[in-house]
C-alpha cells in the first residue's frame, strides 16, 4: 500500500463561489492513488462539478492545497494550470464540449495538437491510436469523418471518452457523462471506459448522482460525507 503513488491529494480545501454567502466546500482531506477508479457521488447541487473543476485547475480554492501527482496546482498561474490540465488530465464534460464543426477524428486528435506530451505519450502515430480508440468504443470507420453535431448523444459521449483517453493522461475526470443514458447503456459505457483506463494505468474520477453505478468502481467517495458544509 505504501508504494502507491498519490494521483490526487487534497488538504484543508475551502471553496466559496463569489457572491455566495457561505462556503460550498470544506474538505479536510481526499487521497486518490494512481490507477484507482473512484466513484464520486453526491446529490444535485452538492458541489461535485465544482470539485472536479478545482481538481482540473479550472477553479482555484480560497484555502487549502490540491496536489496532482505531487504538484500543488492551485499555486500555479492560470496559463500553467491550463498547460498542466491539457498535458495530464482528460476531462469528460457533462455536455461533452466537443467541437461541433470538426469531425469525430479531428475532435479525438485535438489534445495531441494542444499538447506535445500527450502526443509523445503514444508509442505509435496518434492517428492510429485515435482510430483504435474509436473502434474499441464502437464508433465504426464509416462515420469517422462525420461532424460531431450529426451524432447521437451516445455516440458523442464515446467520442468525448476517446478524446479524454488519447495521449494517456494521468487522470480522467468525468462529470456525469452518462446521465442522459439508460442504465444498461451506462454500465456498458463504463465498462469500456474502465478497461481503457486500466490498460493505460489512468486514474479515473467519475462523478454521478446515481448510486446504482457505485458497484462498478474500486472505491466510492460520498461528497456529503467528506464535506463539512451541508448542501444539496
Ligand atoms: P453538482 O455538480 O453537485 O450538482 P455544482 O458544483 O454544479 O453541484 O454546484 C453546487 C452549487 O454551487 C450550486 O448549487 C450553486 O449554488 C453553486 N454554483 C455552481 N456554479 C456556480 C457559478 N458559476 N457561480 C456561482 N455559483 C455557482
Ligand atoms: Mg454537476
Amino acid at each position: 500500500m505504501e508504494d502507491r503513488k498519490l494521483a490526487i491529494q487534497i488538504e484543508n480545501l475551502i471553496y466559496k463561489w463569489p457572491k455566495q454567502n457561505r462556503n460550498l466546500l470544506n474538505i479536510s482531506s481526499i487521497n486518490i492513488y494512481e490507477g484507482e477508479q473512484i466513484f464520486l457521488v453526491g446529490p444535485s447541487g452538492s458541489g461535485k462539478s465544482t470539485l472536479l473543476n478545482l481538481i482540473a485547475g479550472i477553479l482555484v480554492p480560497n484555502q487549502g492545497t490540491i496536489k496532482i501527482r505531487g504538484i500543488v496546482i492551485n499555486e500555479l498561474p492560470g496559463y500553467k494550470r491550463d498547460l498542466y490540465r491539457v498535458n495530464h488530465i482528460g476531462f469528460i464534460f457533462q455536455q461533452f464540449n466537443l467541437i461541433p464543426y470538426l469531425s469525430i477524428e479531428e475532435n479525438v486528435l485535438l489534445p495531441c495538437l494542444l499538447s506535445c506530451r500527450r502526443e509523445q505519450n503514444e508509442p505509435g502515430p496518434v492517428k492510429e491510436k485515435a482510430r483504435q480508440l474509436l473502434e474499441e468504443l464502437d464508433l465504426p470507420q464509416d462515420i469517422w469523418n462525420k461532424k460531431v453535431r450529426q451524432l447521437s448523444i451516445g455516440q458523442q459521449q464515446r467520442v468525448a471518452a476517446a478524446r479524454a483517453l488519447i495521449g494517456r493522461p494521468d487522470i480522467i475526470v468525468a462529470d456525469e457523462p452518462t446521465s442522459s443514458l439508460d442504465y444498461d447503456r451506462r454500465v456498458s459505457f463504463l465498462k469500456v471506459l474502465m478497461k481503457q483506463c486500466s490498460q493505460q494505468n489512468t486514474t479515473l474520477l467519475f462523478v454521478s448522482h446515481d448510486l446504482n453505478l457505485a458497484s462498478q468502481f474500486s472505491r466510492t467517495i460520498n461528497l456529503t460525507e467528506i464535506n463539512s458544509e451541508c448542501h444539496g
